[in-house]
């Protein structure tokens, strides 16, 4: 499974439909400070389904819609496309190319499409769940994120590790029983 491409349409600097295509390998993303770099990043949470405004820098969700410059007028919608290509069947769908859509308009209405059929926000985040991928997993690592893994506890990084070699499951299953 791998990233093939992310479209970016009045989504927060994106004003105009943005593609942007991921090569096998590691790819860099370079630029200017306020370039949109970190707007790019901010795309994949947001399409994976970040509910969380503040972690998008922002204060209410319609903040990711394009608000506007000097020369260009705000926009009305912000539009997401995702597109992974799953011919490993890593990701638990009988597609070979999964697309993940996230639209939001001005006036809060808001819709998901997985594969161009719409669909909840619980489809995506069960798509992802355990894949290591999401709004919350590790795939996706901020810079503020950084810092709190090095500066935590001992057993708060014991949670991370977990996480990531895939126990938390096994463990939230465990506590789930024991409350039964
Ligand atoms: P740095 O190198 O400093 O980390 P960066 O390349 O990561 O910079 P971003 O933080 O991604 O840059 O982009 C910031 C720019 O995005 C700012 O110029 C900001 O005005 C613009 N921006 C953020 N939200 C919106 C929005 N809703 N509409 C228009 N522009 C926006
Ligand atoms: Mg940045």
């Amino acid at each position: 499974m791998k990233l093939k491409s992310l479209e970016i349409s009045g989504f927060k600097s994106f004003a105009d439909d943005t593609k942007i295509e991921f090569e096998d390998g590691v790819t860099g993303i370079v630029g200017p400070n306020g370039s949109g770099k970190s707007n790019i990043s901010e795309a994949i949470r947001w399409v994976l389904g970040e509910q969380s405004a503040k972690n998008l820098r922002g204060s209410r969700m319609p903040d990711v819609i394009f608000n506007g410059s000097s020369k260009r007028k705000p926009l009305n919608r912000a539009r997401v496309t995702m597109i992974l290509d799953n011919t490993d069947h890593y990701l638990k769908s009988d597609y070979t190319e999964i697309n993940v859509t996230r639209k939001l308009f001005r006036n809060g209405e808001s819709s998901y499409q997985l594969n161009g059929q719409d669909c909840r926000l619980k489809d995506i985040l069960n798509l992802f769940m355990d894949s290591g991928i999401g709004d919350n997993a590790f795939s996706m690592i901020s810079q503020g994120r950084v810092e709190s893994i090095f500066n935590s506890k001992p057993e708060e990084r014991r949670f991370i590790v977990e996480e990531l070699i895939g126990v938390s499951k096994y463990r939230l299953g465990k506590e789930k029983a024991k409350r039964e």
